[in-house]
């Protein structure tokens, strides 16, 4: 079973992962690997996937069987297990507890398509209804306090299937960004009454700087203090706390803000790698109302060097004004009748 750990020093906990198990040699073969063929999240390969959890499906199609457009799945080499009680232990001045949570794949397209942005927007908003309904259904668990949904793109983004997914990983702790997150909006709640996400948005649509994207729901832009070159955020422009609690017509909405989002940054520079992750209120505990959830997109085309490992500053090299202005410009460019995308920025 894995292991949670945490560092002595600062409240930071660690997976120490025993089922992906590996020696000092495996990570050698990793750098050498070649993408697989035989991908098992194609249509046609449900059996090469654990059985599914939910799957979006034709009436009349059997599980794991082809007739599905979205399919959730447990990883195969999960980071969390779901049996156990997740024990706090003392070891001297060490802690420890189980590694109980969940891990799951959704599987975004029946298709071998390495993102998202090519999808149609209505095959992007069932993705975001399997999120919901996968996090609803994850919250009956009380042994779970956070469920975060995550996307890899890109073998330097940490993917290690081509096709396109995204994933989820329940734990038994707040993770320590959310925590930093909550006690930030907890604290500017207190001081100015108002919340700072919120807030953040009113000035955004002011300035309209680093504005990529608005619809009548969300707020696509590149966040003042971007960590990452293009990192974007995505906002629901009314105050809402929880992902779980997200409305059908909002839902609609997300998913053409979030495609066309994602197609602005491939258009911009292709095969970009990103990580996307979704932050909400904590489950399972004392509601958090002063949060407001939403979505963060991290290219990946800077590395945490030194500097940033040893004091947690980034150091950014393209300003969000900057970036924001690019990907506005690529609006006019997209998308192409054939399908393809025309490529018209690249990133030097
Ligand atoms: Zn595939
Ligand atoms: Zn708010
Ligand atoms: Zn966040």
């Amino acid at each position: 079973m894995s292991e949670l750990r945490k560092d002595p020093i600062i409240d930071r906990w660690v997976i120490i992962s025993t089922e992906r198990g590996k020696r000092p040699n495996d990570y050698k073969d990793i750098m050498e690997e070649k993408r697989t063929q035989d991908c098992p999240l194609c249509e046609g390969k449900e059996k090469s996937t654990p059985p599914e959890i939910i799957a979006y499906r034709e009436p009349g199609s059997r599980n794991d069987t082809p007739g599905w457009w979205v399919r959730v799945v447990p990883n195969k080499f999960p980071a969390l297990g779901i049996e156990g009680e997740p024990l706090l232990q003392q070891h001297g001045i060490y802690q420890t507890m189980n590694g109980v949570g969940a891990h799951e794949l959704i599987v975004e397209s029946t298709k071998h398509e390495p993102g998202l942005d090519t999808q149609t927007e209505k095959q992007v908003e069932e993705v975001i209804w399997a999120w919901r309904d996968r996090s609803l259904d994850l919250r009956k668990d009380s042994r779970l306090k956070y469920i975060q949904i995550f996307k890899n793109t890109g073998p330097v983004a940490g993917a290690s299937l081509e096709h396109t997914h995204s994933q989820l990983i329940a734990t038994p702790l707040v993770p320590v960004d959310v925590i930093q997150e909550l006690e930030g909006t907890r604290e500017y709640s207190s001081r100015q009454g108002s919340c700072v996400f919120c807030d953040m948005i009113g000035q955004e649509i002011a300035e309209r700087e680093r504005i990529i994207y608005e619809s009548s729901h969300f707020l696509s832009f590149n966040p003042f203090a971007s960590r990452f070159p293009f990192e974007t955020w995505i906002l629901p422009k009314g105050h809402q706390h929880d992902f779980g609690q997200v409305e059908e017509e909002k839902v609609r909405d997300l998913a053409k803000v979030l495609r066309t989002t994602l197609r602005k940054i491939s258009v911009m520079i292709k095969n970009i790698p990103y990580n996307m992750v979704l932050h909400t209120s904590p489950v399972n505990m004392r509601e958090e109302r002063h949060y407001h959830w939403h979505l963060e997109i991290m290219p990946r085309l800077t590395i945490m060097a030194g500097f940033e490992l040893g004091t947690g500053y980034f150091i950014n090299p393209t300003s969000p004004e900057v970036a924001a202005q690019a990907l506005r410009e690529t609006e006019e460019f997209y998308p192409l009748q054939d399908g393809s995308i025309k490529e018209v920025y690249r990133y030097v």
